[in-house]
């Protein structure tokens, strides 16, 4: 049995041996600048070339769509702040609950600047609350922006018909599709889908290096100003090692779809069904959804999350949790928060998220360490009682400090 059993491929991925050969030569002998006149230079020039084709082959698109970015950050600030500045008469944005920090962390921002932010909810599975999405479209709508799949759950958005909706409506849709990418096919030609983020180190590239989509045609305003780099669209001398490594992992990622999509799925299944057959008071959050393959949520009750990971990072076992704990205050995830998952659920929570360099060695591992663990932190909880239907009494925030839980 390997050490670690990594199950928190969401928050990054291993960088495949294939990415790093790939890229190696690039911070050795190969440093042309790839805008240079001169063959040297000339010949990186034509290996970004080749990581755009690869790029565009597994999302579906023209290369000429593709921009590099450095991470799915900046992809996901660009599709913004270009939504904006390319229509300054519009003052309205769309998006969701549960969305990932790099989008949320923008709206302070927004609304400060006096831009009408609308979050659409979800419902207790993490789907989107259709009507409540159409309502939100408005005339003064610049940009409408929702995950692909969501990163805490892999709880999967109808982006295809969404994009469909505000075509209807002339606004501009953009997706983070970091957690999407590699797990599900993706064919951006079909969808009216307007701007799309990737990020590398989510499919076995490495950290440091995205990607954004831009549907050809559509008004667009450089994030990054400067040089002629990407086709004047960003600027900055381009990080060739990176971008040749985002490349190859994309030709990985497009040939690993089938694996995904049965192996992983499979994987991710059994681990879910072991760990909920076996414990009794838990739950999938966003189980009752449409997901990604590789990607389970389960809440753990009566038990903190934070707990549960140091016990299974004792044992090798790499996770995350829901809530963060920090400065005394517990706040659990806004995407549970947002589906209604009840306080005691969502503070103990776990995404195990797998890839396909996982095996079903580790998954039956997982499933012989965690049902002691949950034990041994039920048996300490003041709140639990044991198994039977009522088990315990409601947690409530020790602290007081918590302000983001219900009262
Ligand atoms: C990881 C992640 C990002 C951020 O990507 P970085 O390359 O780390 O900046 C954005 N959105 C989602 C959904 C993610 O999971």
């Amino acid at each position: 049995m390997s050490e670690t059993i990594y199950f928190d491929n969401n928050a990054t991925t291993m960088t495949a041996p294939e990415v790093v050969e790939a890229m190696l030569p690039f911070f050795s002998r190969r440093y042309g600048n790839p805008s240079s006149m001169y063959p040297f230079g000339g010949e990186t020039a034509k290996e970004i070339r080749r990581a755009r084709e690869s790029t565009a082959a597994l999302l579906g698109c023209d290369p000429k769509e593709i921009i590099f970015t450095s991470c799915g950050t900046e992809s996901d600030n660009t599709a913004i702040w270009s939504a904006l500045r390319t229509q300054p008469d519009r003052r309205h944005l769309v998006t969701s609950r549960t969305e990932h920090q790099a989008i949320l962390s923008n709206l302070p921002l927004l609304r400060k600047m006096g831009y009408r932010v609308t979050e659409v909810g979800v419902d207790e599975s993490g789907r989107l609350l259709w009507d409540q999405f159409l309502e939100a479209l408005t005339p003064d709508t610049a940009l409408a922006t929702f995950l692909w799949a969501n990163n805490e759950t892999g709880v999967i958005f109808p982006v295809a018909e969404m994009a469909e909706a505000c075509a209807e409506r002339g606004i501009t849709f953009h997706t983070d599709a970091v957690q999407a990418v590699g797990k599900i096919p993706l064919n951006l030609a079909a969808t009216k889908i307007d701007l799309l983020s990737i990020s590398g180190h989510k499919y076995h590239a490495p950290k440091g290096v995205g990607a954004i989509y831009v549907r050809r045609g559509l008004k667009f305003s450089p994030f990054l100003i400067g040089g002629h780099q990407e086709n004047g669209r960003r600027g900055g001398t381009e990080n060739v090692p990176y971008i040749v490594g985002v490349g190859r992992a994309a030709e990985l990622a497009l040939a690993n779809l089938a694996d995904e999509k049965t192996r992983v799925r499979s994987l991710r299944d059994k681990l879910e069904k072991g760990l909920t057959s076996a414990i009794t008071h838990t739950r999938v959050n966003g189980g009752g959804a449409d997901r990604v393959p590789n990607t389970t949520n389960i809440s753990f009750e009566y038990v903190e999350g934070e707990a549960i990971l140091l016990h299974l990072a004792g044992q090798g076992l790499c996770a995350s949790s829901g809530s963060a704990c920090t400065s005394g205050s517990l706040e659990p995830s806004h995407v549970l928060r947002a589906m209604g998952v009840p306080f005691t659920a969502a503070h103990g929570s776990i995404r195990l998220s797998l890839s396909v360099h996982n095996t079903e060695a580790e998954v039956d591992q997982a499933l012989k360490i965690f049902p002691p663990i949950i034990a041994k932190l039920r048996a300490m909880s003041p709140f639990w009682r044991g198994d039977g239907p009522d088990p315990g009494g409601r947690l409530t925030c020790e602290t007081g400090a918590c302000q983001v839980c219900d009262p």
